[in-house]
């Protein structure tokens, strides 16, 4: 929704200016905050975020009481023990120091920001300042109730969700794009009927969490509001999308959401370094644009959007989250990165991203396209069957 479309408010991007992200597992760990940081100075660079085309609002305030709506006590005060005196053996009960989510001075506070962060973007829309707003630091879709998980300590999109629960939504609609398995999220609502988590992701048999089979169809009376689409290895755009378009709509349409939550991680991206599946960038311009569609269609245009995982931290995620937020926004880009953006970009990280904002396509062999195809339309067929029928129930 950009400014004038229907007369409505525009997009926000949540961020505070001249704000250095503070949630760093430090300089060896995949999930750098340059890469969030990169993205917005692309925004900015692209001219987005001028006056009268997107508000950057700040985080708002989130704290110890907010926190324990969702997160244990007991694992809330391990992460504020470790955030005061970090201890390198962290907390194992509470996956705290594992490879993944090493401990490190000021975690909680950092963490807190990020669900701020969130929340901001889902007060905005749903109190109407704005139609749609993104939170590119968030996405931290693995955290657990009571442990942390794959670089996530408190699950901002969960608490985004709950928010919009606590004051009004009847129904959210949350789609994970991510190439991980959204199950944080699944978790703390899998038995909750007012919530219907859709994630698509490369199959737990090859990656990480290992969850996110069809048949995690959610609990009690929530079943059929769990929706996990398992995609093979090497699984391209145009599969992707296949699979997308046969789950996301129907989904969507079935459950009548007041208001969609997505969780745009793009490690989906082929030359992500801890994933194996195959999509480029012109990709996230058509899913970008089918998943606005969709807002309006079936959510009353109200889009509240999170960053995610992407390890490309200066090749591709900054062009991947510009694309979204251009589309956010209702705006268009030059197929060219602006030079300067890419000298900054350069000199924080070394290596000079591509000159463009699309790829092209990917190249792979027919056979392999025609297996990867077989595979994910299985994928598909056993969600309808496991959860389709479930679904419609409840509608
Ligand atoms: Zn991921």
């Amino acid at each position: 929704m950009g400014v004038g479309e229907g007369g409505r408010a525009p997009t926000a991007l949540i961020w505070r200016s001249g704000q250095r992200l503070s949630y760093d597992f430090g300089p060896e760990h995949p999930l750098k905050p340059i890469r969030v940081e990169l993205t917005v100075t692309l925004i900015e660079a692209c001219g987005l975020t001028g006056p009268g085309q997107a508000l950057t609002l700040p985080p708002e305030p989130f704290g110890d009481d907010d926190v324990t709506r969702l997160h244990t006590p007991g694992y809330v005060d391990a992460v504020r023990r470790q955030s005061r005196q970090p201890d390198r053996a962290g907390d194992l009960r509470f996956g705290l120091g594992l490879g993944d989510n090493p401990v490190f001075a000021g975690m909680h506070e950092a963490s807190l920001e990020v669900c701020g962060a969130s929340v901001a973007a889902a007060r905005a829309v749903w109190e109407g300042a704005v139609a749609h707003a993104f939170s590119p630091a968030g996405g931290l879709h693995h955290a657990m109730p009571d442990r942390a998980s794959g670089f996530c300590i408190y699950n901002d999109p969960a608490f985004a969700i709950d928010w919009l629960l606590r004051h009004g939504a009847r129904r959210v609609g949350y789609v994970d794009v991510d190439t991980h398995h959204g199950d944080g999220v699944q978790a703390l609502f899998y038995d909750d009927p007012r919530v219907l988590t859709v994630s698509l992701h490369e199959s737990g048999r090859y990656l990480f969490p290992g969850t996110g089979f069809a048949d995690e169809v959610g609990a009690g009376d929530a079943r059929g509001t769990s929706l996990n689409v398992a995609l093979p290895p090497m699984t391209s755009g145009e599969v992707w999308l296949e699979a997308f378009e046969a789950v996301v709509p129907p989904a969507l349409d079935a459950f009548g959401p007041d208001v969609l939550v997505t969780q745009l991680g793009c490690d989906t991206h082929a030359t992500d370094p801890l994933a194996h599946l195959a999509l480029v960038t012109d990709d996230y311009e058509r899913i970008a644009s089918r998943l606005h569609a969709l807002a309006h269609t079936h959510a009353g245009g109200r889009w509240v959007a999170t960053g995610g995982g992407g390890y490309q931290i200066a090749s591709v995620v900054p062009r991947a989250w510009t694309i979204y937020f251009a589309e956010l926004s209702g705006q268009s880009l030059p197929d060219e990165v602006p030079w300067g953006w890419l000298r900054e970009a350069e000199e924080a990280v070394g290596q000079r991203p591509p000159a463009v904002f699309h790829d092209g396509p990917v190249r792979m062999a027919p056979e392999r396209v025609a297996s990867v195809r077989r595979d994910a339309r299985a994928a598909v067929e056993s969600l309808k069957r496991e959860a389709f029928g479930l679904l419609d129930r409840l509608s």
